[in-house]
This record gives C-alpha cells, structure tokens and sequence, in this order.
C-alpha cells in the first residue's frame, strides 16, 4: 500500500422509516417511503484507523425515535477495529447522530471545524429551530474534551494525514465538513450530511434541516469537484450505498461495506 491510500468502510448502525416529503424542502410528489439509514465510516490506512462521526447509541436512539440496528463499537470490531485503540476521530458535525457514544474512543483526538463548535454554543442554539438536531450533553461531551486537550480546530481545508483532507461545506449544519480519501479508485468524498442522499445531488433538493440554503447547493458542486467522478461521491444516510457497494467480507451484508472498491454495475 502507497503511504497515502486508504481503506474505507461504511458501518450501518441505524435506520429510520419515513416518507419521502420529509427528506426535500418542498416535499416530494411521491407519496412513498424513503428511509434514511445512520452510518459511521473507518478509513485505514499507512497511519492507522481514522473514525468519521461516532453515531448515537441505544438511549439516543429511543429518545429521538430512531432504529439503533447494531451499536457503532460492534460495527468496528466485525472488521477488526478496537475502538480503544482508535487515535483519530473526524466529527463531520454535532447533530446527534455524528457525535454520540462519548466514551467509546478513550484514546482519539477529534477534529472538529472552528465554526461548528462556536454554533453549536453560541446565539443560533437560543432558537428551537435551529437548536432541534442538536443535543446539549453531546455539546457539553465535546465542550469537556476540549478541556482535556483532546481536539484539534480546523478552519476551512486542512490535511488530517497525506491523502485524508477535511473541507468545510457548512449548508446542513454551519461548521459541516466532508472528508476527502485517496484510495486506490481514485478521490472518494464522503460527504456526511452534505448530502443525505443520492437523490439530493442529483436532483439538486435540498434536506429540511438546514443553515444556509446557498451553501447546501454549492457544496454538491464543491463535492463533485473533490472527487474523481459522480460515483466517488458517497452520500452520508442514503440505504442505496449498502447495495452499491460490496460487503467487507462474508457475513457483513447489510452492515458494513467497502467504499474504496468499485461500487457494483
Ligand atoms: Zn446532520
Ligand atoms: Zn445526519
């Protein structure tokens, strides 16, 4: 392996049915079905285990009424990380669902960017819609490992390891950055919540939780322009990335799937 390529996993942990109208601003026409599934993703490479986002865990998920289909920790130890040992964790953004199971990364530094944090505890929380994908023990849980020493600040695009970059998008949440990989397909963007679905970057919708309608729309070009093509652009809650990509190894469909592989015809 070249010093800057990487693995990269999808790990489903959680899932929620809903109606299509409730992913667009808008609505949507069809009055069907469209569920959004909750990942978290392992990028490995020269340097180690890089997590991206640390999920909810089976309290938050009674609480905010999502599935919790199978803990993060149990995600990771089937392809044989231990998060204990994980050093690295990338937070997209602090909605519940990227920033949950404080304890499960005792040993990682989290990269996180400037503005992210300053909304997340600034004047926007005094208002109910915008504070509403957001929890304040998660804030807090994040607050505190600042204290400890145990975050690093980026403003805008920043190297975490030679081929690992973060960009920041914002649109969805203020401070929200993907993350660009090189792999052996080339530049695989994982977006997170820039784009929660496929459906969003081709049809150019936007999700109904948003900052900054603007940057949502710009940020699908910008995630065109950071990867190698369309196909290397992988949306963070869309279930269509579990059937495009092939599973880690036997026993893991459904769960966990490889992002740097080709994804299938
Ligand atoms: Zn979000
Ligand atoms: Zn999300």
């Amino acid at each position: 392996m070249s010093d800057d390529v990487h693995e990269i996993y999808a790990i489903r942990y959680g899932h929620h049915d809903r109606k299509a109208s409730e992913n667009f601003i808008g609505g949507d026409p069809h009055d069907v079905l469209q569920p959004l599934d909750f990942y978290v993703w392992a990028i490995v490479g020269p340097k180690g285990v890089i997590v991206l986002d640390t999920g909810f865990d089976a309290a938050m998920g009674k609480k905010r009424q999502r599935e919790l289909i199978k803990p993060v920790g149990d995600g990771l130890k089937a392809i044989g990380i231990d998060p204990a040992a994980v050093e690295t964790v990338i937070v997209s953004h602090m909605h519940y669902d990227h920033i949950g199971n404080y304890d499960l990364f005792p040993h990682a530094r989290y990269h996180l960017q400037d503005c992210e944090m300053a909304y997340a505890t600034g004047r926007c929380m005094c208002h109910a819609a915008l504070r509403a994908p957001f929890e304040p023990d998660d804030v807090v849980a994040m607050v505190r490992k600042v204290f400890a020493g145990r975050v690093a600040f980026h403003d805008g695009e920043d190297e975490i390891v030679p081929g690992v970059t973060v960009h920041h998008i914002g649109g969805h949440s203020k401070g929200l950055q993907s993350v660009r990989v090189k792999t052996r397909r080339g530049h695989v963007v994982l977006a997170a919540d820039a784009a929660h679905l496929y459906a969003h970057l081709t049809s150019g919708r936007i999700f109904p939780i948003t900052y900054n309608v603007a940057e949502v729309v710009e940020g699908y070009e910008r995630l065109g322009r950071l990867a190698s093509s369309p196909a290397h652009v992988v949306p963070g809650h869309d279930p269509l990335v579990l059937a495009r990509y092939p599973a880690a190894k036997p026993g893991l469909e459904g769960w966990v799937v490889r992002l740097d592989a080709e994804p299938k015809a």
